[in-house]
Parts: structure tokens; sequence; C-alpha cells
């Protein structure tokens, strides 16, 4: 039987992370060996609120070079915040482990320096900013879509407690659209913001808009327009558990990958 493939998950407590605890303890194939938690070091998971369900001692640390050494493990996943999420997949690859990633809000230069850093290590990371299939879908879809109509409008919708804007999806989204659109600035030439934002942020003149509401969980729609016509593209993520089985399937890639990924729609078939 092959050996099970030892986890650490970072950010335990938050909302993708207690999804995240819950599918690695019941992979048959993964074990979790500790978690990432500032503010609980030196516990075990176990004996804090929501997680009494775990059968075994899951150690707390709050230092990631004490964990790397002391239980070696395989893939680290990320789901914190912009700043401490890049310093973890940073360490994580100073020590061999490889960093599954679903924290958002990198830098496009955070990103190229995690690219150079996991080349010269040979070390295998993903980061994905939205582990739901049906959004990597929604985005193959607006690619595909790109190619036929040049205007385009990304509307994100997310809940209030949301750090970044626009939403990593939501940026992944143009960049692909990107890829098969010609450049245009949208609207009218001499169009006016009288409040300024109100065209949303622009990427290639493409528009992007950030609604942030209690409620929300991760929903998108791409709107595409033309003469007479309007394509809608849409995804909502109504749980996190949505989001589950793309962790799931980036743990188990990553462990055959010596270079970093952006995107889960990169390790699809
Ligand atoms: P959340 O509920 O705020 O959880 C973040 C957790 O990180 C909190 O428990 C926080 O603890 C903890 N944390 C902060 N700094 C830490 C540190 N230095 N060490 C250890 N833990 C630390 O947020 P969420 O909704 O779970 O989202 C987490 C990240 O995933 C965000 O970047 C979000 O945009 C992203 N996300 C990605 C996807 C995807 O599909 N890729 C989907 C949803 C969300 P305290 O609250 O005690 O500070």
């Amino acid at each position: 039987m092959a050996a099970k493939i030892k986890v650490v998950i970072a950010g335990p407590r938050g909302r993708m992370g207690r999804e995240a605890v819950k599918m690695v303890s019941e992979q048959d194939g993964m074990q979790l060996v500790s978690v990432i938690d500032y503010k609980n070091t030196g516990k075990s998971l176990n004996e804090l609120e929501g997680f009494t369900y775990l059968h075994d001692t899951v150690s707390v640390y709050s230092d990631l070079n004490q964990c790397f050494d002391e239980k070696s493990p395989d893939v680290l996943i990320d789901l914190t915040t912009p700043e401490t999420g890049y310093a973890h997949t940073k360490t994580a690859l100073m020590h061999n482990v490889r960093p599954v990633v679903g924290t958002t809000g990198f830098t496009s230069g955070q990103l190229d320096e995690l690219t150079d850093l996991a080349e010269e290590r040979n070390i295998g990371v993903i980061i994905a900013p939205n582990f739901a299939i049906g959004a990597v879908l929604m985005m193959k879809f607006s690619q595909m879509a790109a190619k036929y109509f040049e205007d385009v409008e990304i509307i994100e919708m997310h809940h209030d407690q949301k750090l970044d804007a626009p939403s990593g999806t939501g940026i992944k989204t143009a960049q692909m659209i990107k890829e098969n659109r010609e450049p245009k600035k949208q609207g009218h030439p001499s169009e006016e913001e009288t409040i300024p934002g109100a065209r949303g942020a622009d990427i290639d003149g493409m528009k992007i808009h950030s609604v942030r509401l209690p409620g929300l969980i991760a929903h998108q729609q791409v709107l595409f327009g033309s003469e007479g016509q309007l394509l809608t593209i849409r995804h909502d993520s109504h749980d996190r558990a949505s989001f589950m089985s793309g962790v799931r399937i980036c743990v188990e890639t990553v462990m055959n990958l010596g270079t970093l990924v952006y995107g889960l729609e990169n390790i699809l078939d």
C-alpha cells in the first residue's frame, strides 16, 4: 500500500481551514500530522471547539520551522491571509514541503518569486485562487467565449469578510480571457466617472466589479455583450465544502510536480 501523504494545514480555525481539516481527516491516503495556528500553540486540535470529532491527536504549532523539523510533512495546505500565506509558502519550499495554497491576494511579484524558488528547488507548488471545479469550468467557458465576444464585464460577489479585491478568481478569469481577446477599451471613448470607481477595476480594457455582502460565499458572473445579445456565465459556491474536491486533487497532484502551477484548471484533464 502507498504511504499516506502527510499533511499540515495552516489556518485550521478559519472557514476554509475547518472544511480542509474534515476533508483530510476523511481521506484514507492522507494523514493530518499537525496544524499551524498562532493562537493555540502546544495544544492538540481535538481540544479546540469544533474539532472534538477527530479521533487522532493533532498537534498545534505556531512556528512553521519547528513543525516541519519535527513532523516532516509532505504537503502544507495554506488557508490563511495573503501576507501570512506568502511567508508560509516560502518557508515550506525552503523545507522541501510542497505547498497547496488556497489563500488569495498574492501580488504578481510574489507569484514570480515563488515560481523561481519552486523551480530552483525542484519542488511542486499549486496556488489555486478557486478550488471549485464549477468555477474552473466557468473560467474555461469564459475564455472560449472571449474569442467571439470582445466586450466583457466580470462581477464577482463574496462575503464581507474577504480581504482582497478583486478576487483571485476574478483576476484569473480576466487573465484567461485576455489570452483569447483582442485588447479593447470598453464603453464610450469619452465616458467619465462622476463617482470614482463607478466603472470598476480595469484589466486590458475589461472591467471587474467586486460586491461584498454578508450572506454571500463566492459567486461570479461573466457578462459578454454584443449586438442584440448577452451571454452570462455564472458560478455559485453556496458552501465551502464545494472547494474540497479541488483541494484533495491538488494535494495528490502536487506530490508529482517539480514547478509552480497557478490555477486548478492547469492540472485538470
Ligand atoms: P478566515 O475564515 O478568515 O480564515 C483565515 C484563518 O487564518 C483564520 O482562522 C486566522 O486566524 C488564520 N490565520 C491568520 N494568520 C495566521 C497565522 N499567522 N498562522 C496561522 N493561522 C493564521 O478566511 P477563509 O474564508 O477561511 O479564507 C482563507 C483564505 O482562503 C482567504 O485568502 C480566502 O480568500 C481564500 N479562499 C480561497 C478559496 C479557494 O477556492 N482557493 C475559497 C475560499 C476562500 P484568526 O482569525 O484567529 O486571525
